[in-house]
């Protein structure tokens, strides 16, 4: 690839946003580079629970791909159940059937269905290290060699590392407000229930929880996530509750670790902030979209992504990149009220944990 053409909009990280923003402004016609640090297929440490909200936006917007998810990449789940201190609190299902995906085949298949498009390119791996604009308007991005790459508008999507904020203009992410969470695989002999299990363990004050997502072929993710304002030693932690929460211990046995456990940290946001500026947008975690209860993110990835691309589509159109009100007031009532009511229960959780 020629790195010395402008493209119409240049998108940091091949994640869920980033890859179905590059779709929307790749399928309305417009040249789109693509940049990650990481090669793919990659691995992403995660909880590989598919909210429904994100089939629901790509049902509705590219049935195609969400049949390609649902065949290609999809364990469905059929409930859930939730354990607090060892005791079964609460089971059920939802309307819409749900899927867990690991992150690996998700994220590839998103990937794949934007670079499907004439107009989509890939450019990996390049870890982009800063981003300018220039006098003319347009955007350089270059990589750590040194290589650089030139787009009409930006979208910085490259996930809860790294933050271009002060780059672009923008007090940089609020860092006091992080959670941190890994996972690990573990596969089974036997076959497992469709169903996710969550947790509360035993012997834990910090607000968070413990799960185990099957995710098909008699494999499981299982993980662990906490809220700290201190330095926490996850995978002790981890490994602790493994061990000493009968209850766990019990849905464990008879599992064999396939990969080691990773942590990841995770945006845990408390209020609105802005997520554009001239010329660039936002999304994803990058823009702190993250449910402060669950840490689910992937949702408000794919919604952010494909609200960004409608954002540039239109600015395009109207020939003025200076500012994305819409896209600013559609996260603000579109996704903030759930947020916000989560972070009300998270609050409660934390103050609960304490107690018990
Ligand atoms: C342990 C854990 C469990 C989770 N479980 C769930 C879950 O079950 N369900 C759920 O909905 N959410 C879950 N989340 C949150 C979810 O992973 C994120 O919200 C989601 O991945 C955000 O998508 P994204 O596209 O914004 O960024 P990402 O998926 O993080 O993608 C960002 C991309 O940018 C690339 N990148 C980063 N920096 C650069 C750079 N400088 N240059 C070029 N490329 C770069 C990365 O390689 C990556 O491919 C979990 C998170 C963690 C840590």
């Amino acid at each position: 690839m020629t790195t010395a053409q402008l493209f119409d909009a240049a998108i940091v990280g091949a994640g869920p946003g980033g890859s179905t923003a590059a779709l929307g402004l790749a399928r309305a016609g417009y040249k789109v580079v693509l940049i990650d640090k990481s090669s793919f297929p990659r691995h992403k440490v995660c909880g590989d629970a598919i909210p429904n909200n994100a089939m629901r936006l790509l049902q509705e917007h590219y049935p195609d791909l969400a049949i390609r998810i649902r065949e290609d990449a999809a364990c469905p789940i059929d409930g859930y159940q939730a354990f607090w201190k060892g005791r079964r609190i609460a089971q059920g299902s939802w309307s819409m059937q749900a899927i867990n995906s690991a992150r690996k085949s998700f994220d590839q298949v998103l990937l794949e269905a934007a670079l499907e498009e004439p107009n989509c390119q890939l450019a990996a791996p390049h870890r982009i290290q800063t981003v300018r604009r220039q006098s003319d308007g347009n955007w350089q991005l270059t990589d750590n060699h040194g290589e650089s790459f030139w787009a009409r508008a930006l979208i910085l999507a490259q996930g809860a590392n790294g933050d271009f904020r002060q780059q672009i203009g923008m007090p940089s992410m609020n860092k006091s407000q992080w959670g941190v969470a890994g996972s690990q695989y573990r596969t089974q002999s036997g076959s497992m229930p469709n169903r996710n299990l969550f947790f509360i363990p035993k012997s834990i004050s910090l607000p968070g929880y413990f799960w185990i997502f099957p995710v098909g072929e008699n494999r499981c993710n299982v993980g662990f996530g906490v809220i700290s304002k201190q330095p926490v030693k996850l995978k002790s932690l981890y490994e602790e509750v493994c061990q000493k929460d009968p209850k766990i211990a019990q849905f464990l046995e008879g599992t064999q670790t396939e990969t080691e456990f990773q942590g990841h940290k995770i945006p845990i946001p408390t209020k609105p902030i802005r997520n554009s500026a001239p010329g660039v947008l936002l999304i994803g975690d990058a823009a702190e979209l993250v449910d402060p209860l669950y840490g689910h993110g992937i949702d408000k990835a794919i919604i952010s992504g494909y609200w960004a691309a409608e954002a540039l589509i239109q600015g395009f159109a109207k020939k003025d990149l200076k500012s994305f009100e819409k896209y600013e007031e559609q996260i603000q009532t579109r996704l903030w009220p759930e947020m916000r009511s989560s972070y009300r229960k998270m609050k409660w959780l934390s103050l609960l944990t304490r107690i018990a």
